[in-house]
């Protein structure tokens, strides 16, 4: 009998080792990691610097709690993430997770609102499906039913507007128009709620598990920031997923001229060696809450040396190794054999993604878009299938949480030629 237990009783493999790309079960089966984890491991498993780093951290140091110490590692580490970060954002509060960094995202964002007079507005506008997290404020701006529905009304939902998937509503991504009108919405929402009442929208770069790499069509985050700016309201965004190369930028928002007041990342930056996350936000919004008294949130784990040191070298290496450039050009080459595979499976209804970042859809028919049977469950048994054959991919049901297979392929950023090409034939194989 196990004493562990998550969201369900099913039980795994028990994990032995890990390196680069692949994984290892106890009995002594090998997996490539074709999803980083949870879009966790960017610069892969068992990395030499990174391991020697968070060695040599813990000979000297492993905690000091942030009340009573400074540590080397945390201010290197801020100041790289906010030299890394759009110019202005230059102030860093470190957590060790995702939820937590959206949550203090949240809480700057309403107190910044108190200190400049403006305390009428609370509401964060999200959109629907998303995901930003299980706590429950996090919980809150998520757009996903079957995660918050069990948590009512102890949670309560924040207002959503639909997330632009051009590719259902048969518009093209790649036309202004198309942008302006999935942002349209956005203003729209402020106004139905009442502009005094809103504070920020927060908004993922790029989809990630709730709409599965979805990219947004051209200039809808240029407009979103520019009706952000006509209302006065913050931008949040949500890079949890998106951040540390993933997209083959360090960040998500590099791709667009838009920059957010507030920007949030996990996963990558501790990139599976420790948890640590980060939100970081600009100068003026965090003096102003500094000077009406300090931000009244905080976490015991919060810039521990050790995590802080393993983030350092995971950004050192991210640089030093060019991983971005690589998951840009693995990226082009994963999305075209991706195309090439739906050319012989006609369950394959769409493909997107930048860098490694990227997904495709199964579909009853692929022309109409309309969704495989529910009770199908196809995207479990496609992960099932290539999980029997060693390939580890990711998915979650998107069109609002509740139908809609999506399939993420989100390998490490080190990913090989070689290696893509095992991915593509586990695919093969398992969609066959
Ligand atoms: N935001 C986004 C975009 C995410 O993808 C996730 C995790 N999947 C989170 C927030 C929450 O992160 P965590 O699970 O580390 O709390």
């Amino acid at each position: 009998m196990s004493h562990l237990f998550y969201q369900g009783r099913g039980r795994k493999p028990v994990l032995d080792q890990a390196r680069g790309v692949y994984m290892w079960d106890k009995d002594g089966k090998r997996y490539l990691d074709g999803s980083s984890g949870a879009m966790v491991c960017n610069i892969g498993h068992s990395n030499p610097n990174v391991l020697a780093a968070m060695r040599q951290q813990m000979e000297k140091s492993t905690f000091g709690y942030r009340l009573h110490f400074e540590t080397e590692a945390s201010e290197k580490l801020a100041a790289r993430l906010a030299a890394l970060s759009p110019k202005g954002l230059n102030k860093v509060f470190f957590v060790s997770g995702g939820s937590e960094a959206v949550e203090s995202a949240l809480k700057v964002a309403r107190q910044y609102m108190k200190a400049v007079g403006q305390g009428s507005r609370w509401k964060v506008i999200s959109r629907q499906p998303s995901y930003h997290g299980s706590t429950l404020g996090a919980l809150a701006v998520t757009g996903y039913e079957p995660l918050s529905a069990p948590f009512e009304p102890m949670m309560r939902q924040m207002p959503k507007i639909p997330a632009p998937r051009a590719y259902l509503d048969g518009l093209n991504p790649n036309d202004l128009e198309t942008g302006r009108y999935y942002a349209h919405m956005l203003a729209a929402k402020i106004d139905e709620e009442g502009p005094e009442s809103v504070m920020a929208f927060i908004v993922e770069p790029i989809g990630g598990a709730s709409t599965g790499a979805l990219v947004p069509p051209v200039g809808y985050m240029e407009r979103i920031r520019e009706i952000c700016d006509e209302y006065g309201i913050l931008m949040i965004a949500d890079e949890v997923m998106t951040g540390a190369g993933r997209t083959g930028r360090f960040l998500g928002s590099d791709h667009w001229s838009a920059r957010p007041d507030i920007l949030v990342m996990s996963k990558g930056i501790g990139s599976g060696y420790v948890p640590l996350g980060a939100m970081i936000a600009d100068d003026h919004l965090v003096e102003a809450v500094l000077d009406a008294g300090g931000f009244a949130h905080g976490y015991t784990y919060a810039g521990n040396p050790l995590a802080c040191a393993a983030g350092l070298a995971v950004v050192e290496e991210i640089e030093s190794q060019g991983l971005c450039a690589n998951a840009t050009r693995i990226g082009e080459k994963l999305l075209a054999r991706l195309h090439g595979l739906m050319q012989k499976h006609d369950m394959i209804g769409d493909v997107r993604g930048k860098g490694l970042l990227t997904a495709f859809e199964l579909m009853a028919d692929r022309d109409k878009k309309t969704p495989l049977p529910k009770e199908w469950n196809a995207y479990q048994r496609v992960v099932d299938i290539a999980y029997e054959k060693g390939l580890i991919v990711y998915s979650r049901r998107t069109r609002d949480g509740i139908e809609g297979d999506h399939i993420l392929v989100c390998p490490p950023l080190i990913t090989s030629d070689t290696n893509l090409d095992e991915i593509i034939e586990g695919l093969d194989a398992s969609l066959t």
